[in-house]
């Protein structure tokens, strides 16, 4: 079973997927540093810190910054004056995450970390084998807990408690890093944890420039995915700052009465407009989005459901000339009392001949880590369930046509 402790209760940050990022700066990075916080150096690009440390060149921070993510201190170095990195180890430090709680699944090689944040707060980071042997993603959080309340995620009845910060979001990867075997490494980073990371796109877009930067995670771009639940601002956003960086969309379903139940968001941006950013974002990136669909029994599961997907992907294909990625994700129950069962193996099967019948192919998402409550938007499902005065009325009021 899962082992997560209970995340403190602090007042809900104001948020939401139209807002302004939480009030707090950075400590860091691709921006602009605040004068009077110390740099986080694992989550500064090397640009960043020589425009914040002038003693320190671009090609000493560089080297500096390097080996801050092999774990070494800030010193001097054939390559790097003293005087270069004094100045550095004043204006920084590295801090980090306490991992409290980690997992490893007996049925799969997924593994789960509850990661302590430095207020106390905690997050979860999934660490994810991919096919290709050896080879990892990481799946991180950006938001400890969610203010959008998607019905079937168990973090949306946590509510939103705060913003990462850029380096909280970095050291997720670098813990999920941690314990590989030799020849193994991270070659992927997914957006799909806690939160929804349009919501906190300054911090992420930041920590995206650290995750590609070569001496720092050196994490081909391409090889990350900011998956959101539908935010047509931050899409566009992503499209012109970060062209290498792939889009995903949580959906759902795209029956709008049934994306509205389970996905709130849908109120403020109807599926439509989701997709017009969708296909801006394809055509400025010339990048295939991934539309990401958990199939829940009896709610989103029936042929035409399948069919009325179909439609969708293929007018998308018709209006950009690229055919989105369709990924059908198996759902893990929460708890007793969640009122979704996962769709069966029949009706998924079925769901996705109507796919192929539409000459679309369709990915089965790895979702193991069952055992574990790992699987994608089911992160903090223990603390869920220890505030059922959060779960019971939302979950109550759901009625999906
Ligand atoms: S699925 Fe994503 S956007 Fe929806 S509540 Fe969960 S974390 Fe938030």
């Amino acid at each position: 079973m899962v082992v997560v402790a209970m995340i403190r209760r602090a007042p809900r940050a104001p948020d939401a997927p139209d807002a302004p990022d939480a009030p707090a700066a950075p400590a860091a990075l691709g921006g602009t540093p605040r004068a009077s916080a110390p740099l986080a150096l694992q989550a500064v690009t090397p640009e960043a810190l020589a425009r914040a440390v002038p003693a320190c060149t671009l090609a000493e921070a560089r080297k500096l910054i390097a080996r801050v993510h092999r774990g070494l201190p800030v010193a001097a170095t054939s390559a790097v004056r003293r005087v270069a990195a004094e100045a550095v180890a004043a204006a920084g430090h590295v801090p980090t995450l306490t991992v409290r709680a980690r997992q490893d699944s007996a049925i799969d090689p997924f593994a789960k970390l509850v990661l302590e944040l430095p207020d106390g707060e905690l997050c979860e980071t999934v660490r994810i084998p991919l096919e290709r042997p050896a080879r990892v993603s990481v799946c991180v959080s950006s938001q400890v807990g969610c203010a959008l309340a998607c019905a079937f995620c168990a973090t949306g009845r946590l509510g939103l408690r705060r913003n990462l910060e850029a380096w909280e979001i970095v050291e997720q990867v670098r813990a999920g890093r941690a314990g590989l075997g030799p020849g193994q490494r991270v070659h992927g980073v997914v957006f799909q944890g806690m939160g929804e990371p349009m919501a906190n796109l300054d911090r992420v877009l930041e920590a995206i420039a650290v995750f590609s930067e070569p001496c720092a995670q050196g994490i081909d771009a391409r090889a990350i995915t900011v998956c959101t639940s539908g935010h047509p601002g931050g899409i566009r956003r992503l499209a012109r700052e970060a062209p290498r960086v792939r889009l995903g969309l949580s959906l759902a379903s795209v029956r709008p009465e049934v994306r509205r139940a389970l996905m709130p968001v849908e109120r403020a941006h109807p599926l439509e407009e989701v997709l017009a950013a969708a296909a801006d974002h394809a055509r400025a990136t010339g990048l295939a989005p991934m539309w990401a669909v958990t199939l829940l029994a009896g709610v989103n599961d029936a042929p035409d459901d399948a069919r009325a997907l179909a439609g969708r992907a293929r007018a998308f294909a018709a209006a950009t000339g690229i055919a989105p990625r369709l990924s059908i994700i198996a759902y893990n129950p929460v708890g007793a009392r969640d009122p979704f069962t996962r769709a069966g193996d029949a009706a998924t099967a079925a769901y996705r001949a109507v796919l192929a019948d539409a000459g679309l192919a369709s990915h089965r998402r790895y979702s193991g880590g069952g055992d574990i409550a790992a699987a994608c938007g089911q992160l903090a499902a223990v603390a869920a369930d220890e505030a059922p005065e959060t779960v019971g009325g939302r979950h109550a009021r759901v009625t999906v046509p």
